[in-house]
Order: C-alpha cells, then sequence, then structure tokens
C-alpha cells in the first residue's frame, strides 16, 4: 500500500478520533486527553510498531505510564482502531485504515513480524462474502521461516551432514553391517568410499 498523502493522514486521524469519542460515550467513559495523545501516536506510525517504540514516541510530548499505554492499546484493538498481533517475544501493533488488508509474514524461528501488501489479494479478501458476520479488520499472517532464518538453518544442517559422513558409522550398509560387528566395530575400520 503507498503511503498515504497529507490530506489522507489528516481524514484518518480524524475518523480515528470521531470513533474513540463515539466508543467512549457509548460506554460512559471518560475522554482523557492522554487517551487521544496516544492514539495520535499509534496513528504517526505507518508500520509496525511495539509498545517500547511507542512509549519512546509519546515521552517527549505526553507524560504517560506504560499502564495506560497497554489498557488504551486494548481499547483500541476493541474498537477495531488497531491490529494486535502477539509474537512469542513480544507483542506487535498497526493502525487500522478502515479498507485495509493487513497481511504479516511471521517467522516461527526468530519471532520476527513483517508486513507486506498484495493489492489484488487485498481486494479479493474484501469482495468475499462473508455470512452472518460483518468485517471490521483484515487481516492474514503467514507463518514460516525467514530467508535468514531459513539460510542458518541449511547451514546447520549441511554441517550436521558432513558431521555424519565424517562418521564411518554413518557408511554402513543398510543395517547389515552393524548387525555383522563383531571383531571390530564400524568405527576402527577405515571407510573406503
Ligand atoms: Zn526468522
Amino acid at each position: 500500500m503507498a503511503p498515504l498523502k497529507d490530506t489522507e493522514e489528516t481524514l484518518v486521524r480524524e475518523e480515528a478520533h470521531r470513533l474513540l469519542t463515539e466508543y467512549m460515550l457509548e460506554h460512559h467513559q471518560r475522554k482523557t486527553p492522554e487517551r487521544y495523545a496516544i492514539l495520535d501516536a499509534v496513528y504517526s506510525f505507518d508500520g509496525l510498531f511495539d509498545v517500547d517504540q511507542l512509549f519512546q514516541r509519546l515521552e517527549d510530548r505526553f507524560r504517560v505510564s506504560r499502564a495506560s499505554i497497554y489498557t488504551t492499546l486494548d481499547l483500541l484493538a476493541q474498537i477495531g482502531l488497531v491490529v494486535r498481533n502477539q509474537m512469542p517475544s513480544k507483542v506487535y501493533y498497526e493502525r487500522n485504515i478502515p479498507g485495509q488488508v493487513h497481511f504479516y509474514k511471521a517467522c516461527t524461528e526468530c519471532g520476527k513480524l513483517e508486513r507486506f501488501t498484495n493489492d489484488s489479494l487485498g481486494r479479493l479478501i474484501k469482495e468475499m462474502p462473508v455470512k452472518r458476520f460483518h468485517p471490521s479488520m483484515y487481516s492474514l499472517t503467514i507463518s514460516g521461516l525467514c530467508s535468514k532464518c531459513l539460510t542458518n538453518i541449511n547451514r546447520r544442517k549441511k554441517r550436521l551432514d558432513k558431521k555424519k559422513k565424517a562418521k564411518p558409522k554413518a557408511v554402513t550398509d543398510k543395517g547389515t553391517a552393524a548387525k555383522e560387528k563383531g571383531k571390530g566395530t564400524p568405527k576402527e575400520k577405515k571407510k573406503t568410499n
């Protein structure tokens, strides 16, 4: 998805403010400036962020505790203003713009979450009829291995294979040699291939 223009950014933020206000009025909650400050900080990220990054961004402008950040993020996720992604080592967040489809690649090895875009698939997902359900957020996560982890794993495998090959014990012909051991253990025999 292409970055939003300034005017679009303003509209997106205004709409987010409106939805937050609506929710708090409906649920008889106090409209604290703190919540709007957190919402603005959340919407200032064009991409994934974690609580630490959000805390740092808020720190210079607004005094706010980590506890309020967590509760507000939960609230924003409930309203559908933020997408929450729980990974093994941390939680990632991303602002949710109405009609946007979020695509993520989640590495099961290092726990890294990366977003990507696919406009044609995004359109398909949005046009997909969902029976007896009103969608408010679209998010698709593909789990697997990132290229870095895949390279590392392959390297480790190769090293292991080399070690196995280096051991003469591994070059027995389908178990028969193991049975025939009596005189010399395969370890003592020098392999010839
Ligand atoms: Zn990885």
